[in-house]
């Protein structure tokens, strides 16, 4: 069995391989899956054959509560900059001098611009994965780097006994728009950019969540420690580097000349916009690793090396109009329209607006001559006016005032930062939006019925509201553009299917705004019904874990709009699911049904999320805040305020750990 366990994890992992170092797989998603479900199958039944370099672990799962600090083994240099050609020909006159001679030749590489990372290894397994911090200690994020497929766990060939590796951690940009994409849809805030965003990554808890983000290791430095080592120069160790299996960048170039330095500064500032990630410059580096060592170091950054950062693309054009859109929660964006202008190698003409706010922070106005520009981000954005170039006439831009669409009155509730349409069930591109918003893959999941057959059905004002598809008939449907029978029948019975689809999804799928999916799954393993949900007060709301004032307000308003609750009846007497199966839950038991938990202080046997666990898995809840309707208060080491409160309340239970947990007979 060991035997079997193993081959299995030698295959994924050459598999792996393929897929993510070098861009070609040799067998298909589904075969990959299958394997990697029997391997997890082996090693659920076989725990003593744990191997932490497994593939199995790259889907992630730990949760880290605190990232400990440690201490680089070699310190973690910055990079001197230089932004000009100019600065570029000094230094590399200043490096012939110091060196007293001709013969240098220089390794020249992106500048990724992402988040750097130190990883360790020792007998080919991957042990530690530091982030710069300061340069010299920073953060241990091994558990969420293990989740990301291109760092090998396991190295190949003939590797150095121990030795770190250094790289930067990148969210390539089709990635990055996918995430901004099912955050838009979920009503959220996008992401302001990839590095950020790749940065941010490192430092979540779960690793499962980590696991999910399309994240790319690249690897440039190689430093093993004193002994014989296979490579003299910085190119050789690249292409070593690949030999044991990382992901090497493929547009390193060794050079000879300043001037082939120049060439390859001038192609990539261009070259750039086409890479599917971003970089901000490129660095050269002195090739001979001997000759690095002469040059040796500054106080902050290795002299045998400079970065070459690339200016944000900026232009200036007219700022034609601004026009708004209508999100499907009612949310709207102004969008400036601009003169069409050449930017970064593409032609822009709208570049986003945010929100109210921004147009007056810029005092943005029709017909001003405005600075657009690309940067770190995809998308342009206006960065200022040129104030010269104002015409005499012109007058401050006046916020849109009523929906682009349907022209009812524009709300904008305290503390948020959009504007919102609040004609929720009339305003045409809400009512398209939130009926493709019900069929979505992660809320109803309709088959057979996609975004622009819902645009039709509503055009053609066969449905209104999503549970007017479940009255739609073959015959209503045949009519339509393009619709064939056997297309219309695969419809009625995708909105069939829909009645089997869990609470938790039906929930996110109501589009109530704030709720997404997370926040849709967690009220429905909390209240387990709609009807409970619907008669939950703000307060009580605001009770449960990780639910704030916003989203509590914003349920609360969806359950008191009576057209809302005429569609919910309607969709429960059809069928669609509003409450959850508790078989979904496998309960372990129900020694805790009705009951109430809240955990304070340090808790030593077990994290916060596994109490959680276990207090739900045993019909029980956890609630947020000491008030009479908490019935436990689980106390770990240095309790504060909390334990106080409680035991001013004469109904609350106070249990340490170890009696928590022998209630449930752990
Ligand atoms: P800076 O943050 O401007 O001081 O630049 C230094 C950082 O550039 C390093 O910490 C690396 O994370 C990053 N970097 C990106 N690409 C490279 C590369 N090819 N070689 C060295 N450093 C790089
Ligand atoms: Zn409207």
């Amino acid at each position: 069995m060991k035997e079997k366990i193993e081959t299995l994890r030698e295959e994924l992992r050459k598999h792996n391989y393929n897929y993510y170092v070098l861009d070609k797989p040799t067998i298909s998603d589904y075969e990959f899956d299958v394997k990697l479900k029997e391997l997890q199958d082996l090693e659920a039944k076989h725990p003593e054959f744990f191997d932490e370099t497994s593939p199995t672990l790259r889907v992630g799962g730990q949760v880290t509560k605190k990232f400990n600090t440690v201490k680089h083994r070699f310190r973690m240099y910055s990079l001197d900059n230089s932004y000009s050609k100019e600065d570029l020909l000094d230094w590399e006159a200043r490096i012939h001098k110091i060196l007293d001679t001709d013969e240098v030749q220089y390794t020249c590489e992106l500048k990724y611009d992402g988040a750097s990372i130190n990883i360790t290894y020792q007998n080919g397994k991957l042990i530690r994965a530091v982030t710069r911090g300061d340069g010299f200690e920073g953060d241990e994020v091994t558990t969420n780097i293990k989740t990301i497929k291109s760092v090998p766990l396991q190295l190949q060939g003939n590797y150095p006994s121990d030795f770190d590796i250094r790289g930067e951690i990148m969210l390539p940009n089709a990635g990055f728009l996918k995430m901004n994409e099912e955050r838009i849809a979920n009503g959220e805030e996008p992401y302001m950019n990839p590095r950020n965003t790749a940065s941010g990554s490192l430092k979540l808890q779960d690793s499962a969540e980590v696991a999910k983000r399309p994240l790319e290791c690249y690897l440039y430095t190689l430093i093993v420690n004193g002994m014989n080592t296979k490579f003299s120069t910085q190119f050789e160790s690249l292409q070593v580097a690949r030999n044991y299996g990382f992901k090497v960048p493929e547009q390193a170039k060794l050079v000879s000349t300043i001037d082939e330095i120049l060439d390859y500064v001038n192609y990539w500032e261009v070259a750039r916009h086409q890479l599917p990630f971003e970089i901000d410059g490129v660095v050269v580096k002195v090739n001979s690793l001997d000759q690095q060592e002469e040059l040796g170091y500054t106080a902050k950054a290795p002299r045998w090396a400079m970065a070459y950062k690339f200016k944000a693309e900026q232009v200036s054009t007219v700022l034609e109009h601004i026009s708004y859109q209508v999100g499907r929660t009612g949310a709207i964006t102004p969008v400036a329209n601009l003169q069409p202008v050449l930017l970064a190698g593409t032609t822009v003409k709208r570049a986003s607006l945010h929100n109210a706010d921004q147009i007056e922070k810029f005092d943005i106005r029709v017909n001003d001559t405005v600075y657009v520009e690309k940067g770190g981000e995809i998308i342009p954005k206006i960065v200022g006016v040129d104030f010269s170039k104002r015409p005499k006439n012109s007058t401050p831009t006046q916020y849109a005032t009523h929906c682009p669409d349907c022209k009812t009155e524009l709300v904008r509730n305290e503390g948020d930062a959009k504007h919102y349409c609040p004609n929720e069930l009339a305003c045409p591109t809400q009512i398209t939006g939130r009926i493709q918003h019900y069929i979505s893959r992660k809320a109803l999941d309709i088959e057979g019925l996609g975004g622009e057959t819902v645009a039709l059905l509503v055009k053609e004002g066969l449905i209104k509201t999503y549970a007017d598809l479940y009255d739609l008939t073959v015959e209503d449907i045949l009519p339509l553009e393009r619709m064939a029978e056997k297309s219309a029948q695969n419809l009625i019975d995708g909105v069939e299917k829909s009645k089997t689809v869990p609470f938790e999804k039906v929930l996110f799928g109501l589009g109530i705004r704030f709720v997404g999916a997370t926040v849709a799954k967690k009220l429905a393993r909390y209240y387990k019904n709609i009807d409970a949900l619907a008669n939950a007060t703000q307060e009580e709301l605001e009770n449960v874990d990780e639910i704030g004032e916003r989203i509590a307000a914003s349920v609360v308003s969806f359950f008191t709009d009576e057209r809302q609750i005429a569609i919910i009846a309607k969709l429960k007497q059809v069928g669609v699911q509003f409450e959850i199966n508790e078989a979904d839950l496998v309960l372990e038991s129900t020694v805790f049904e009705g009951k109430t938990f809240l955990f304070t202080g340090k808790l030593t046997k077990f994290t916060r999320d596994e109490a959680k666990e276990m207090v739900e898995k045993n019909g029980g809840k956890t609630i947020s805040g000491v008030s009479k309707k908490l019935d436990f208060l689980v106390v770990g080491e240095k309790a504060g305020s909390k334990l106080k409160k409680a035991q001013a309340i004469e109904t609350i239970t106070i249990l340490t750990e170890v009696e928590f947990l022998k209630q449930i007979n752990r």
